[in-house]
């Protein structure tokens, strides 16, 4: 897409600190990173959200993901965070498919959401939902 930030840093057009390309996805970092070294994933292609994303780069976003990974655990990287925000109410600003690669280090500071268990019953709803959905 012609006014997309992330089309415009895949074709060249604003400048990134690109660190990985293959045939589909181009790794890049983050301006404002959770820690140095955070990458984002992109496909070359314009797609919105993972919702558009055909399952095939998805897979190819996932395995240059492994590699970025790789790399941060050799530079020092204790653990890594992967993260995709799904549309606005997630926190997605660009809307061009992204998978954050976020470095970790032990005591770093960033805090993981915590979760808040179910009422009685509401897991076994909340279950034949989501299987409905799903079928
Ligand atoms: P999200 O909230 O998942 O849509 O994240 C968008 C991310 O893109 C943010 O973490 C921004 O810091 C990052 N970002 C925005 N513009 C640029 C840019 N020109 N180069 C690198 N990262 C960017
Ligand atoms: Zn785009």
């Amino acid at each position: 897409m012609s006014d997309c930030i992330f089309c415009k840093i895949v074709r060249g057009e604003i400048a990134s600190e690109k660190v990985y390309e293959d045939e589909a996805i181009v790794g890049f970092l983050d301006i404002t990173p959770v820690n140095p070294g955070h990458t984002l994933v992109v496909p070359k292609a314009h797609y919105t959200t993972l919702h558009d994303t055909p399952p095939e780069i998805l897979q190819k976003m996932m395995v240059a993901g492994q590699k970025i990974a790789g790399g941060l655990k050799k530079m020092g990287a204790e653990g890594v965070n992967f993260g995709m925000n799904i549309e606005k109410a997630a926190g997605q600003v660009v809307f061009h498919t992204h998978l954050h690669i976020m470095p970790r280090r032990e005591g770093d500071g960033y805090r993981l959401w915590h979760g808040k268990a179910y009422a009685e019953g509401a897991m076994q709803k909340t279950g034949v939902a989501l299987r409905s959905a799903l079928s």
